[in-house]
């Protein structure tokens, strides 16, 4: 189902560059590029866009089309709020991590204030407050104002918000923003070579195997969402995928800030142009057994807004972390020249350009003061140990029914659940897609299902 803002953005570049527009070449580039980038969605784009700042000779390989990948279906509020967070990284990790992962996103959101401005980009980009809101007990949310502001963050508890119906408590944050986010891309990915259709296979030290050939760099950084190849990097063990709904809707009334529902059947608001865009129903990807999600949120969007009309509806997945931090950096320790950004936790927009920030400097050998926090090779099974059991049973689970059923998932084995809503076999154990033809979708599978 198409996203409101594919319907809004028709064309994104590749459009001119006749290079860039060659899907399917036959041969590969024999000249090295300074950095191949795998995957054009936000985290790619923006780590593209930087490393050409920084003179580096840059190529972008995209599976498919420039942003089809989850940023298109993203809901692009562009926020340090990630939940209940600030509370929890503090008691988990140390005031000290806590903080920088605060600086960290703060920083992403003044970044993308001063590129719009640079280039001139008519995105919709805006400075909005954001708000967590509870239904139910504010006591949490108190705290997570508390933690929040004693990080340096604008935070501020509050029982006063625009939502049509009441609520126990929210945090306030200012100076959030948000965006549109494919008119953002289609202007940054005007600048670089980019090949669409073209999807990596491997990566051999400098060699970038795809169906186009072999491409060459000195270094290659993994954009994809899901980090492509399990070992080493064992990033399989690490998050697992979580999907939720989204429906544009008209002929609500306007409201100026961010929303998001912390408790089981919260939604998230907020708006775009002249639609509301209205999200929920968030499950472990491979675990939808029923329809009726998108028409769940209907019925709770007509209770509020009873002249509302569907414009749109679409869903996203996101890949989530054990310690609740996104790992970017070296691929490896036996990968030097192989990077990655993945684990954004349905906040990839402020962790897309943490990310390209980041890797820039790293590409580029200059100190980042958000390295450690992110770095890939950090120990997090402590912080996330309940989680880690948890996806590892899932795992074990998913391979061992996968020797014995079908269809099974051609990324590990494991076996597939039917997604009657999305009419898709899904992945509980990592997260792949396919359609009723066995067609891949989501990765981290690179192939469809064969023999099945
Ligand atoms: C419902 C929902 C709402 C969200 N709303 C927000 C929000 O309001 N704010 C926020 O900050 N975040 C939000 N997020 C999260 C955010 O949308 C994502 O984290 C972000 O878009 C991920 O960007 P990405 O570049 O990492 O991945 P993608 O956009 O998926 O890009 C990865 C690209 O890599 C390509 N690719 C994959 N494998 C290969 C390969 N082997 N070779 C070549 N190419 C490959 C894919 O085709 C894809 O184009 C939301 C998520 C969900 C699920």
């Amino acid at each position: 189902m198409e996203s409101y803002w594919r319907k809004q953005t028709n064309s994104l570049p590749p459009d001119g560059n006749s290079e860039a527009a060659a899907p399917g070449a036959e041969k590969g580039n024999d000249v090295p590029y300074d950095v191949i980038v795998v995957g054009a969605g936000m985290a790619g784009l923006l780590t593209a866009y930087y490393l050409k700042e920084s003179g580096r000779r840059v190529l972008v390989l995209e599976a498919k089309t420039v942003a089809s990948g989850q940023t298109e279906r993203t809901t692009a509020k562009i926020t340090s709020q990630h939940g209940i967070k600030y509370s929890t990284l503090i008691q988990k990790a140390g005031k000290k991590r806590a903080l920088l992962y605060a600086k960290a996103n703060e920083e992403a959101i003044l970044s993308y204030e001063k590129l719009v401005k640079k280039e001139q980009i008519d995105c919709q980009f805006a400075r909005v407050p954001a708000f967590l809101y509870t239904r139910k007990e504010g006591t949490v949310l108190r705290e997570e104002a508390k933690a929040a502001a004693s990080l340096g963050i604008d935070a501020t508890f509050t029982t006063e918000t625009e939502l049509p119906f009441p609520v126990e408590g929210a945090v306030r944050f200012g100076g959030q923003a948000q965006f549109s986010p494919l008119e953002f891309l289609r202007h940054i990915a005007a600048g670089f070579e980019i090949r669409e259709h073209t999807m990596v296979r491997a990566v051999h030290g400098s060699q970038v195997l795809t169906d186009a050939g072999v491409f060459l760099a000195e270094n290659v950084v993994a954009a994809t969402h899901y980090p492509f190849r399990n070992v080493p990097g064992f990033y399989f063990l690490r998050q697992h995928q979580e999907r939720s709904y989204v429906l544009a809707l008209s002929g609500c009334d306007d409201i100026r800030g961010m929303y998001y529902g912390v408790d089981e059947d919260g939604i998230s608001l907020r708006q775009a142009g002249d639609v509301l865009l209205f999200g929920g129903g968030g499950h472990r990807t491979g675990e939808a057994k029923q329809c009726g999600a998108y028409e769940a949120l209907l019925e709770k969007a007509k209770y509020y807004y009873p002249d509302c009309r569907e414009v749109a509806r679409w869903s996203a997945q996101d890949c989530m972390p054990h310690d609740g931090i996104p790992l970017i950096g070296r691929y490896s320790v036996f990968t030097p020249h192989l990077y990655v950004a993945t684990g954004f936790q349905k906040w990839g927009m402020t962790s897309a350009m943490v990310a390209a920030l980041l890797l820039r400097d790293e590409l580029c050998g200059v100190e980042n003061p958000y390295r450690k926090l992110f770095s890939p090779q950090r120990l997090c099974v402590r912080a996330g140990i309940r989680d880690f059991l948890t996806d590892v049973g899932m795992s074990v689970k998913g391979l061992v029914r996968g020797l014995f059923c079908r269809p099974r998932c051609p990324h590990m084995g494991c076996e597939l659940e039917w997604n009657p809503q999305e009419r898709s076999w899904d992945c509980p154990c990592h997260g792949s897609r396919f359609d009723e033809d066995g067609k891949l979708l989501d990765n981290p599978a690179k192939r469809d299902i064969e023999n099945w």
